[in-house]
């Protein structure tokens, strides 16, 4: 049995064959064209090696309501040539095989608890900080959906009061963690990329500051077991430190103590990134149905 996995990206797509037991045996990456483009070269890479289902993990926002028409459809994104593309469904006309579909950041965090940094947990938040804000939650091993999907990197947080910006680069929201954490976000506010800004910049506390309240606000909102975090941004090694000192003074001791592990336990890396999102395209289309 051949497990076709497409990791659906902005800018690439990530394509890759799976054996049952998760053994990666094939893999490709194109760029993201238009659909007319990008999906037939995408159908032939997985009829060539003959899968027999395929799992989608989909930039959002996508529509993730299994069984409604809409199932699979791009929904009001930027890329305006995929904007109410039905992703889903044109690959299910070309290749006739059981397909399943969720966010990017919902399949990593599967991929997580699964095989990853969240073995054996059933509530897991993994939260990506790249050129925007994702999170994937599992929730009692369940994948979390609902009217669309939740949208971690548009939770509202304060404005750090020193931050030299006023409003953050969110276009729909003035202060939305997207806006104020973002990669793009720390060029506006400093004029250089993360990936360029010295380690000791002050930049990097204040980063930590509002990843800091979005994980806070995710420990009071979800109760996730673990937080990974990951993404572009988190290769600064001195960040992920810096956002477990500000939780813990966040949290200001209201989770029991017997309950919260340890911080450097708490908050962590993603073990299987950056294929965190593939995998668990994979691990969907084990479990895809006709
Ligand atoms: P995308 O979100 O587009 O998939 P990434 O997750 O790679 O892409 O995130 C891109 C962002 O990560 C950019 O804003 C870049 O400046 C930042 N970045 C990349 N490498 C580093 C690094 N070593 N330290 C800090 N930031 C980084
Ligand atoms: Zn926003």
């Amino acid at each position: 049995m051949a497990i076709g996995a497409l990791e659906a990206g902005g800018t690439k797509m990530s394509l890759g064959v799976f054996t049952s037991r998760l053994r990666r045996t094939a893999a490709l990456t194109i760029p993201t064209a238009t659909p007319d483009e990008t999906v037939p070269r995408i159908a032939a890479f997985f009829r060539e090696h003959a899968v027999t289902s395929l799992g989608i993990a989909a930039f959002g926002p996508v529509d993730v309501r299994r069984g409604t028409p809409g199932y699979g459809t791009i929904l009001n994104t930027p890329k305006l040539a995929w904007r109410r593309y039905p992703l889903l469904q044109a690959l299910r006309d070309e290749l006739d095989i059981p397909i399943a579909l969720d966010t990017d950041v919902n399949a990593a965090a599967l991929a997580e608890v699964t095989q990853g940094a969240a073995k054996g947990l059933k509530n897991c938040l993994y939260l990506t900080v790249g050129t925007g804000i994702g999170g994937g939650l599992v929730s009692e091993g369940s994948l979390v959906h609902g009217l669309m999907h939740p949208e971690w990197g548009h939770l509202l947080l304060p404005r750090h009061p020193d931050d030299p910006m006023l409003n953050g680069v969110c276009p729909f929201h003035a202060s939305c963690a997207e806006g104020f954490a973002s990669g793009p976000a720390m060029q506006a506010r400093w004029g250089m990329a993360a990936a360029d800004l010295p380690a000791d910049h002050r930049g990097w506390d204040m980063e930590a500051w509002y990843l800091a309240h979005l994980c806070m606000n995710a420990v009071m909102a979800v109760s996730p077991e673990v937080i990974l975090l990951g993404g572009g941004v988190l290769h600064a090694p001195q960040l992920l430190p810096l956002v477990r000192s500000h939780l813990e003074r966040l949290m200001g001791g209201y989770v029991d103590p017997e309950l919260l592990p340890a911080m450097d336990d708490y908050v962590r890396s993603p073990a299987l990134y950056p294929d965190s999102g593939l995998v668990g395209a994979a691990l969907l289309g084990r479990g895809a149905k006709a």
